[in-house]
Formats: structure tokens, sequence, C-alpha cells
């Protein structure tokens, strides 16, 4: 894809969406870094639900760390592959303590020598926490990259290096954001909503849903989404929409 078509796109997602961020829920760094080892294989919705209930008695090294083990899962069980999660957390929390004087560290080569912390988390904690243009290749950006070739790859690594490649340096901070949310609601992997979507005259996948494809067979359904679909491209203002009117609905 070349560079013209890219930098649309941003604008777009960015018009959409000026101030993107992620679905966790948090107040510190530490609390960041707890919901990401938390949301590997398991739901946003899920972690947050959990952390919610925990961040209430327990949301330092120190706090989670007196909880041991037992203690933690009891708010966690809910969450997928809980007992090694808890197990990595309380490890953290000695680290972070015993090594970072209790502060998460703003490096990624400390961040990947914690256990349960990945390139990906390391991305994030050091996007989001921190504010460092890194991009944090998860399944949907994977998706999303190759579908609309804006940045094609056979592995996440190939697709983050060619992300930070082509993404112009003023949306580097937020694309991932956006990219994650235009694939958890919009260009999702069964059946992406290419009629509903901001970019689709500017995304090169080949084998586009088709409004029927998505169920809009009644007429007057029809002429109500394309009023919708027209409104919304005209405006440039639909990712945000689209994702409130997704949310909505469920
Ligand atoms: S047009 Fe379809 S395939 Fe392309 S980004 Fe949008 S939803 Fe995804």
């Amino acid at each position: 894809m070349n560079n013209k078509k890219i930098h649309a796109i941003f604008e777009r997602f960015r018009a959409s969406n000026p101030k993107p961020t992620t679905e966790l829920e948090y107040r510190t760094p530490f609390e960041l870094l707890i919901a990401v080892i938390l949301s590997a294989q398991a739901t946003d919705k899920s972690v947050n639900l959990a952390t919610r209930v925990l961040y209430k008695g327990a949301n330092t090294p120190e706090t989670i760390l007196a909880l041991g083990i037992e203690g933690l899962s009891k708010y966690i069980r809910t969450i997928g592959l809980f007992n090694s999660k808890a197990k990595n957390i309380i490890e953290t929390c000695r680290r972070l303590i015993e090594e970072h004087g209790s502060k998460v560290p703003e490096s990624r080569e400390a961040l990947e020598a914690l256990p349960g912390v990945g390139r990906k988390t390391a991305n994030v904690i050091l996007n989001t926490a921190f504010g460092h243009p890194t991009m944090a290749v998860d399944t949907h950006i994977f998706r999303v990259s190759n579908r609309t070739n804006i940045a094609p790859g056979k592995d996440v690594r190939e697709v983050e290096d060619r992300l930070l490649k082509v993404v112009p340096k003023e949306f580097q901070h937020d694309a991932h954001h956006w990219l994650i949310l235009h694939g958890r609601y919009v260009c999702i992997a069964r059946k992406p909503k290419c009629p509903e979507c901001l970019i689709r005259d500017l995304c090169e996948y080949k084998a586009k849903t088709k409004p029927k494809e998505l169920g809009v067979g009644v007429t007057a359904k029809k002429e109500s989404k394309k009023k919708i679909i027209g409104s919304a491209t005209r405006t440039g203002s639909s990712l945000g929409d689209t994702i409130r009117a997704v949310k909505l609905r469920k």
C-alpha cells in the first residue's frame, strides 16, 4: 500500500476517534501491567470485572504480594489460565519490589525480564503508561494489517517492524489502539463489516464482505443503512460511532 493511502487511513481513524486508548481499566502503570498480564487469551471485559474488585484492596506490588498465589487466585479465577497468571504476577511483584523500587520500569529489557511479560505486553506498557510510539501487535492488528495491506507480514514481529516503518510519525503513538479497535469491532475475523467500514475505499482486501452477507436483506433496512454509511463517509467519522453502535447492539 502506498504512503498516501496509509496517511489517509490514519487521518480517518484520528478524525473518528481522536484519543484512543486501551479498554483495560487502570489508574497507575502497575495496575496496567497487572491488567495486561491478565489479558493474555482473555477479554478486556473479563479482566476489568476481576481487577475492579482486586484493586479495591490490592493495587501495589506489596499488597498483591501479600495476597500470595492462593489469595490472588480467588480474585482472578474467572480469567483463563488464572493459575499460571497468579504465579507470574506474584513473582513479578516480588521482582518489582526487590529490583525496581516497587516501580514499573520504563525499559523494554527490564519489562521483558519480568515473569508473564513478553514483547507485546512490554509494548503496551511502554506505549500506554509511558508514551513510547510502540506497536503491540495482537491478533486483531495482525489481521487488519494483513487484510488491508497496510503492513503485511507472516508473523507478529514482521507486522510490528513494518508498521513502525510505514505509519507516519504523527500517528505512531495511537496507531495500535486504532488498529485493535478496528479489528475488534469492524474488521472482525469471520465476517468483516466492510459495508460499514470507514476505510473500505482505501483498504486493499480483495474479498470484502457484501451488504447481503451481513444479513441486510430488507429493502427498508438497506436504504436506512445506505444513508448512515453515506453520511459517515462524508463526515469521515465512523469508527467511534460504529464501536458505540456495536456495543449498544450487544
Ligand atoms: S473494508 Fe473490510 S477488510 Fe477492509 S478494513 Fe474494512 S472491514 Fe476490514
